[in-house]
């Protein structure tokens, strides 16, 4: 089972993610590059209480290596991580 991890810059969101039409989108974040949900929606979710932009997508296993997080995960470009931070550093150098 792979488990999929929502974050908004380096903060998880936990609850179920929102999709929000590309308009409603950028109106609420200007700027902010999300990820997609398809090419019409991209994703939101809840942070206590507040809405927040999801900017990255992380996969990780049932069973994780669990490694010391390191530059390897920063500087990743896919979205699977392993390691001991969780996902919360992963990919954000990339
Ligand atoms: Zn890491």
């Amino acid at each position: 089972m792979t488990k999929t991890i929502y974050f908004s810059g380096n903060i998880e969101l936990k609850d179920m993610p929102v999709p929000l039409s590309n308009e409603r989108f950028s109106e609420l974040f200007p700027g902010v590059v999300g990820r997609g949900y398809d090419s019409f929606k991209k994703l939101a979710g809840r942070h206590e209480g507040k809405l927040m932009p999801i900017t990255r997508i992380i996969y990780r296993t049932s069973n994780p290596s669990n490694h010391k997080c390191g530059a390897m995960c920063r500087s990743a470009t896919g979205p699977n991580c392993e390691c001991a931070c969780g996902g919360r550093d992963h990919g954000t150098t990339a």
